[in-house]
């Protein structure tokens, strides 16, 4: 759920993010497809405690909850940017295509925990090439975004001995950052900070040919969708020596832990847990492939995607 200018800028939006859903669910080698719906709420700064008490935002998640009963279980939903696991138990009332409903209520609960964890094990591969150790202990790392993954991040890079920089356009996200013993720092200073690692766990299109001119990280590894404004990004990064970990490779924690809940045999955190810390793997194998055939961690990414979906779809 989130606050478009217009309804094209919407639409626009869920078409790029469900072609990053399909990519992500076939690098991560999971039985599932790939699609992502879109909620064009009022602006959420000026208008969301007024909907709320006006319940036209539960009208909206049930609405929505119509339209995903409508297409018959070929597209399940889950909670995104914008939404919580309480909305997935509202949009139930009116659809049994929900997943990451409260474990209280038969679900696999909120999939950040397992996105966050996700992105640590990306991170900590990334380190592995850049700096020849997993470990972040010592480790600068800037952080945009402490909503509920990048949070849980900042919090998993702190337990293990980093230095964080950390940003959020919410003020309130401070008291997050203090606990941590996090510096504060404007937006724009996460991306040019000179820092080992930029982990990016806001929105997406923060990587255009101008703001990589001011990267002052050698690793980008994060949780935000759609990173790049285009393709052609990956190559400048490459070229500047950058090392940039595809999103929808390393953000794919959430859509595993579903995968689990979907499995016949019902959900299980610990197989979870132990699929997620895989996506390490799958990126050592990405890496491996893109130095083999000089090219981009994004062009072997999708090498292996479009290999993967074409074994389904033969
Ligand atoms: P969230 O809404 O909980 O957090 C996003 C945070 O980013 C908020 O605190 C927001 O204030 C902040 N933010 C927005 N614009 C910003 C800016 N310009 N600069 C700094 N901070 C800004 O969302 P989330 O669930 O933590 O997801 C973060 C990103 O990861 C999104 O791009 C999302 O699509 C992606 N993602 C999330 C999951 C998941 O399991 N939640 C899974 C895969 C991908």
């Amino acid at each position: 759920m989130w606050h478009y200018s217009d309804a094209r800028a919407a639409v626009r939006d869920a078409l790029r993010l469900s072609q990053a859903m399909t990519f992500k669910s076939a690098v991560a080698g999971l039985p599932l497809g790939g699609g992502k719906g879109v909620i064009m709420a009022p602006d959420p700064a000026a208008a969301d405690a007024r909907h709320r008490r006006r319940g036209r935002r539960a009208d909206a998640l049930r609405d929505f909850g119509d339209t995903v009963e409508a297409l018959g279980g070929s597209y399940v939903t889950a909670e995104d940017v914008g939404t919580s696991s309480r909305d997935m138990q509202l949009i139930s009332s009116v659809t049994s295509h929900v997943t990451g409903l409260s474990r209280r209520h038969g679900g696999s609960g909120d999939p950040s925990p397992w996105t966050a964890l996700g992105v640590e094990s990306a991170i900590r591969v990334c380190c592995e090439r850049v700096f020849g150790s997993p470990s972040l202990e010592g480790r600068t790392i800037a952080i945009s975004g402490l909503g509920n993954v990048g949070g849980r991040v900042a919090t998993a890079c702190a337990k293990a001995g980093a230095t964080l920089l950390v940003t959020d356009i919410d003020a309130r996200k401070h008291a997050l950052a203090d606990g941590l013993g996090a510096r504060w720092v404007q937006p724009g200073e996460a991306l040019t900070a000179p820092v080992d690692v930029f982990v990016p766990c806001a929105l997406g299109g923060l990587l255009d040919h101008d703001s990589i001119a001011r990267l002052g990280a050698p690793i980008v590894a994060g949780a935000a969708n759609n990173q790049l404004a285009d393709d052609d990004v990956a190559t400048l990064l490459a070229a500047r020596g950058v090392l940039w970990a595809p999103d929808f490779v390393v953000n794919a924690g959430g859509i595993i832990n579903i995968s689990v809940e979907l499995e016949p045999e019902g959900y299980d955190a610990r197989r979870a847990g132990r699929l997620v810390r895989g996506i390490g793997d799958t990126l050592r194998q990405i890496f491996d492939d893109a130095a083999d055939r000089e090219v981009t961690p994004l062009d072997a990414a999708m090498v292996l995607a479009r290999r993967r979906l074409a074994e389904a779809g033969g």
